[in-house]
């Protein structure tokens, strides 16, 4: 038998609603620029050719109710809500019309950014991982199993910080629809159980501050919510 030098990680896993068994998380992709209004205000807009990505380590999920540090390296931390979509069934070259066999169900989640460091990123043309892969970053509240939610429609999300909403839009809103995300990126991954796609934010993204309690929610989902602390 192998043995390892010292402990392997231990994969971060989600509750799903009505179920004793919980989600292990794989892997972590984020869709970047997914509402027009948001893209608007990074002053940029929207590619409609193709979506884009980018990842997280699959580490920096954390349930939600999480009290955090504020993180390191950043003076622009930013709050961005988004509707996480978990993978249950591998998905390869699949159609739109096929992709949503693969969907397990939806969460409402968090992609904090340091938003400093994204700008200075997209100025210099280089790679956006400091500003996204942070520690703790990925903020997802519990799944709801797609059948028990039924159809995503133009289901509400919002975003509110200490209680005053920030963010405010309908997931109609999307650029790309869940089922156009999931058959795209099955043409670069093997798409697999445990992966989580983050399928990017409405307006109204803006920083936060420790002490700060940022509460997410999806009509339908169990609320995402993050308390931000002094950091380290
Ligand atoms: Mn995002």
């Amino acid at each position: 038998m192998t043995t390892t030098l010292f402990p392997s990680p231990a994969w971060p896993t989600l509750p799903v609603r009505g179920e004793d068994a919980v989600f292990p998380v794989h892997r972590v992709f984020c869709v970047g620029r997914n509402y027009a209004a948001h893209a608007a205000e990074m002053g940029a807009e929207v590619d409609r050719e193709a979506p884009f990505y980018f990842t997280k380590s699959a580490l920096a999920v954390v349930r939600g109710g999480a009290r955090l540090p504020y993180p390191p390296g950043t003076a622009d931390y930013h709050h961005e809500m988004e509707l996480a979509v978990a993978i249950g069934a591998p998905a390869f070259r699949v159609t739109a019309a096929q992709a949503m066999d693969a969907v397990l169900g939806y969460g409402a989640g968090l992609d904090m950014t340091r938003r400093d460091l994204q700008a200075r990123f997209k100025d210099r043309r280089q790679p956006w991982d400091l500003a996204k892969d942070v520690e703790g970053s990925a903020v997802i509240g519990p799944i709801t199993r797609a059948a028990d939610l039924g159809a995503l429609g133009s289901r509400r999300i919002s975003l509110t910080l200490d209680g005053a909403t920030r963010q405010d839009a309908r997931l109609s809103d999307m650029v790309w629809s869940v089922p156009e995300l999931v058959a795209d990126l099955s043409r670069f991954y093997h798409l697999a159980p445990g992966d989580l796609i983050l399928t990017g934010t409405p307006a109204g993204v803006g920083p936060v501050v420790p002490g700060s309690v940022v509460r997410g929610e999806i009509d339908g989902l169990d609320p995402v919510e993050l308390t931000v602390t002094d950091p380290e």
